[in-house]
């Protein structure tokens, strides 16, 4: 069967290599994704040609009020759950590829699924993200009762009201089994958009070198029901300039052709993992450039979510976490069975990369808390069908700031008496009292009080 090549990647390398950094040009870019506009690959290309000190500082200044304008300061935390590492494909840069004797295989079983969904939600986890190997054990059915134990566990005052999905890509009816269970994005990084660089370390006789099988993975979702969807890149495969104009193309596509683009984009580094010490990556994206790299992203697709995983080091996230970040992991652990044991010793043997933030999630919300930051673990779009089309309409409206930041202080209010520790308490309830400063006196701010107050009271999974 053929599939849909929408990688134009002679148009990539064209416009990247025939644009130069131009003040005027890029300013007026500025101006246009301000208006909340999404770029086209020409417009992105200008934005990536900006090389001077000057130019990037501008850039990263257009990006922080972007971010301001349409996400406030909210930051939604969620955390990823490994269910299991074995797999099929030999990709070489993960620590969980066949060929890869040393690493320790595991499959959690459905009690063990349990017991790691009790130690999440008792540390205040509301939001996660199932990751799998690619295997025929992980059929469609495996992951929708994944999925139907993680909703099933309420440990005290506790319970998961959101589960995404990372795992491989399936066919259509693949989609509609999983979607039946209620799930929420299903992330595919394509890894690279580069075809030669794809196919460097993906073995051709394996599922995953088959490039255009995984680049159609986010079509047939959509055919399935699903669309609610997040695209990625893996960066440091190729030239990350490339990546991102692979980026835009893939969100440019899923618009077009359903009318919705990408709910979020990932841009994870390539980090160390087990077996991964030969490995030659000459495309290494440095820190500055994968700055930029985030920047011109937020720019160019206003409305998608962007996270930035805890591959990271704090310091990292703590610079780009302004340039438009929207989501990031925390308290996170990727050994399979991690949460339970709760050891924070990395062992590469049995997890798949090697992780640069390794803070727990009381830890990390006291931290954004003291960067100005809301640590949100919202759930009522989603909860409330606003979904693909209906999520872009209501952006569009302008109404993510009217919603979203409420929403975001009823669900810190909820971790602060449940979870927090007291000096997070403290400076959350602090926060709190600032946003609401910040709203006119009105019958909407008096709603928000009142279920401010309910919670305060017991009352759990309030939202406007
Ligand atoms: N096995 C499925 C697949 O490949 O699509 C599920 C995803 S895999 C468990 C999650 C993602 O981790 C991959 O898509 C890849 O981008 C990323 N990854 C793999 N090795 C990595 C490494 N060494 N450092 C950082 N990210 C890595
Ligand atoms: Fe398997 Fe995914 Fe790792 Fe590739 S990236 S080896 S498919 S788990």
């Amino acid at each position: 069967m053929a599939f849909e090549d929408f990688i134009d990647a002679q148009k990539i390398e064209a416009l990247l290599s025939g644009v130069k950094e131009d003040a005027g040009r890029y300013r007026e870019i500025f101006a246009k994704s301000l208006e909340k506009n999404p770029l086209n690959l020409e417009e992105t290309a200008c934005l990536l040609a900006i090389r001077s000190e000057e130019g990037r500082q501008e850039l990263f200044d257009a990006a922080r009020r972007l971010k301001q304008i349409i996400y406030g300061n909210r930051i939604v935390l969620f955390a990823p759950l490994y269910i299991g590492n074995l797999c099929i494909n030999d990709c070489a840069y993960c620590g969980f590829k066949k060929s890869l004797k040393s690493t320790i295989r595991k499959t959690l079983s459905k009690e063990e699924i349990i017991q790691e969904v009790t130690a999440l939600e008792d540390e205040g986890q509301k939001r996660l993200i199932l990751v799998f190997g690619e295997s025929p054990l992980y059929s469609p059915g495996f992951i929708a009762d994944c999925v139907r134990t993680v909703y099933s566990v309420h440990s005290g005052k506790g319970a998961i009201r959101r589960v995404n999905i990372n795992a491989a890509p399936l066919d259509v009816a693949g989609y509609k089994t999983i979607k039946a269970e209620g799930i929420g994005t299903y992330q595919i990084f394509q890894e690279t958009y580069h075809r030669p660089s794809y196919q460097k370390y993906h073995p051709a006789n394996t599922v995953k070198g088959d490039f255009l099988w995984r680049l159609g993975g986010l079509d047939r979702a959509f055919e399935g029901g699903i669309d609610d969807l997040g695209i990625g890149a893996l960066i440091g495969l190729y030239d990350w300039r490339f990546e991102v104009m692979g980026l835009v193309s893939h969100a440019l596509h899923l618009k077009e052709k359903f009318g919705v683009g990408p709910h979020t984009i990932s841009f994870p580094r390539i980090q160390p993992a087990n077996g991964l010490e030969e490995l030659e990556l000459p495309y290494k994206c440095q820190d500055e450039d994968f700055k930029q790299l985030v920047a011109v992203l937020r720019l160019a697709v206003p409305y998608t979510g962007m996270i930035m995983t805890a591959r990271e080091s704090p310091e990292i996230r703590n610079e780009v976490m302004h340039l438009g970040v929207s989501q990031i992991d925390a308290g996170t652990h990727l050994e399979i069975g991690g949460y339970s044991e709760n050891s924070s010793a990395q062992n590469l043997e049995r997890e798949q990369f090697q992780i640069g933030d390794t803070r727990g999630l009381d830890e990390a919300a006291k931290w954004l808390l003291e960067e100005g930051f809301i640590p949100s673990f919202c759930t009522s779009c989603y909860r409330a069908g606003r979904t693909g089309d209906r999520f872009m309409e209501w952006a569009e409206k302008g109404l993510i700031n009217r919603f979203c930041t409420p929403n975001a202080l009823l669900t810190l209010a909820e971790y602060l008496q449940d979870y927090a520790s007291l000096s997070t308490k403290e400076a959350g309830r602090a926060l709190i009292e600032k946003e609401l400063e910040k709203m006119p006196e009105d019958a909407w701010k008096e709603n928000i009080k009142n279920k401010l107050r309910r919670i305060y009271q017991g009352e759990r999974d309030l939202r406007v």
